[in-house]
């Protein structure tokens, strides 16, 4: 489909500086054909994927219809989620900041009433929000519908999975039809969705970016033979050594996010989970400390990931093959944004690759078979990060005083500068290279009965309550002593006279040694490898 350049598009001027601002090249294909549809009047369905673009596709026409000169509501736009109505309103501000006199306002639920009556009053053309809390706004008058002219149904399909089919008609019907102008986005077109746009619509075009069209060029597409077992593992492998800013991990239910979320936590990634059984607080916290990078993994359901938008997404894993081929170009097309690259890594094992196979064929892609990589290359690529790290600091810091107590170590100790030099390099490294660690050396502790979970070693701490302690002193303890980050430390079961304390089982040993002479609070603790619980 052919695609036009926005100054092919009779836009404002201001418009076209604050697009080009955004850094959009051209229209994308919804965006060709929907803009001069919705800037004509007419009603219109459009539909297309996942990160298309259709924001834009209703938010440039509506900065064109609005009366700058009046301050009442003209626009209304409706979206599933705050999260949404929040993003909506952002790119149209975004839009809109070269056009004075435009206001846009998100209203949703869970959100305090009255300072939004507040807000309303001060008069906003453009009101983008939840079904319920429009509704809610426009049986108490604090929106008024006699200046509305324009409604817009975002993600009308996701609006109708969350239930608010009836509130969206309710809404439909208080708002005066005569003259109105009625548009509707979607990702997909179910039936009640048809239904809607025959009630509510007058001679509407119809506007569909069709499947062909779900090409995903920038992306790198591999997929890996894992078994169930192992696939967190290679997960980690992934994650070290493709050290994605931003990953998006995809599992095809509620369950294995919860489970995937607390293995990796456990091992100390920065990883959270994001499914429909969390409230809307919890679910905005989580992508609020993923858009920042406090969190650097968002694990997720197809439902909960749809329509969200986070710009840096380097990787997607499709943890669970997804269910349905268009859920395959949904998840990846999380990454590769705006012409950034990406990378999707898809977990298949025996028959599912044939269903891999459909999905090349439907969407016209190539995905490779990669080996997987062995601990030896995720060792490589982070002693290679590490050296690149070192290699800035010698250039920028000032090292004297370092560099003193080194030669002091050289004289004193009788250690080469290299032998020091590899085994701060090996310490760095501490988390890798489990492989041949485990071999040499502690081949007497049969870790495996430790009765921990997976990827993780339990140990005895004779140190309980009774001693006045709380887990946070013995997570203090072991992060000290041995030096681990205390964010690798798993869970801390304490009882009156021991505890027990998961650490990630490549750490197991170097926790024993370091724990050999700890003490706490003046006491000496001794910590073993547990029992089989
Ligand atoms: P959709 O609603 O179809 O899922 P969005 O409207 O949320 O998609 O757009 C997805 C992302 O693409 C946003 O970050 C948006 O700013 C960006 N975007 C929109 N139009 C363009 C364009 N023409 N060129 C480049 N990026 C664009
Ligand atoms: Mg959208």
């Amino acid at each position: 489909m052919e695609t036009v350049r926005f100054d092919e598009l009779d836009l404002y001027p201001q418009v076209l500086r604050a697009i080009k601002e955004m850094g959009f090249e051209e229209a994308t294909p919804i965006q060709s054909r929907a803009i001069p549809a919705v800037m004509s009047g007419a009603d219109v369905i459009g539909q297309a994927q996942t990160g298309t673009g259709k924001t834009a596709s209703f938010g440039i026409p509506a900065l064109h219809k609005v009366d700058v000169n009046s301050k009442k509501t003209q626009i209304i736009i409706l979206s599933p989620t705050r999260e949404l109505a929040i993003q909506v309103a952002d790119e149209i501000r975004k839009l809109a900041k070269y056009m004075h006199g435009i206001k846009v306002l998100p209203v949703y639920g869970g959100q305090d009433i009255t300072r939004q009556i507040k807000a309303l009053k001060g008069g906003a053309q453009i009101i983008i929000g939840t079904p319920g809390r429009v509704m809610d706004h426009l049986r108490r008058r604090t929106i008024r519908c006699d200046a509305v002219n324009t409604v817009i149904l975002d993600e009308a399909d996701e609006m109708l999975n969350m239930g608010f089919r009836e509130d969206i008609e309710t809404i439909l019907e208080y708002i005066p039809q005569e003259d109105r102008q009625t548009v509707l986005f979607s990702a997909t077109m179910p039936k009640p969705i048809l239904e809607i746009t025959k009630k509510y619509q007058h001679d509407a075009i119809t506007i569909k970016v069709v499947k062909k069209e779900l090409t995903v060029p920038s992306i790198e597409q591999y997929y890996y033979d894992v078994k169930r077992k192992d696939k967190t593992e290679v997960l980690t492998r992934l994650l070290d050594y493709y050290n994605p800013k931003l990953s998006l991990v995809f599992c095809n239910t509620k369950k294995m996010v919860d489970e995937l979320t607390d293995a990796l936590k456990g091992r100390g990634y920065l990883a959270e989970g994001l499914h429909g059984d969390m409230k809307q607080v919890q679910r905005d916290r989580v992508m609020k400390a993923f858009r920042t990078g406090r969190v650097e993994i968002l694990i997720a359901t197809d439902v909960a990931a749809r329509g969200i938008d986070v710009d840096d997404v380097e990787a997607v894993f499709n943890y669970d093959i997804p269910q349905d081929d268009e859920y395959y170009v949904h998840r990846i097309g999380r990454t590769g944004r705006a012409g950034r690259t990406g990378r999707a890594f898809t977990f298949v094992k025996g028959k599912e690759v044939y269903k891999l196979k459909d999905i090349m064929r439907y969407c016209k892609t190539k995905v490779l078979a990669m080996p997987i990589p062995s601990s030896d290359d995720v060792a490589q690529i982070k002693a290679e990060k590490v050296m690149e790290g070192i290699a800035a600091i010698i250039e920028n810091e000032n090292l004297r005083d370092m560099i003193d107590i080194i030669e002091r170590q050289v004289n004193e100790a009788d250690y080469t500068a290299m032998d020091i030099a590899a085994a701060f390099l090996k310490q760095a490294l501490g988390q890798v290279n489990l492989a041949n660690e485990e071999d040499d050396g502690d081949g007497s502790i049969d870790w495996d009965a430790t009765g921990a979970e997976e990827g993780m070693v339990r140990l005895f701490v004779n140190v309980g309550k009774k001693d006045r302690l709380k887990p946070s002193n013995i997570l203090g303890m072991i992060a000290g002593e041995s030096k681990i980050p205390g964010k690798v430390v798993g869970a801390i079961d304490m009882y009156d006279k021991y505890t027990f304390v998961e650490v990630p089982r490549e750490y197991g040993r170097t926790v024993l040694e370091a724990m050999k002479n700890a003490k706490i609070k003046g006491r000496a603790v001794s910590v073993e490898p547990a029992n089989q619980k």
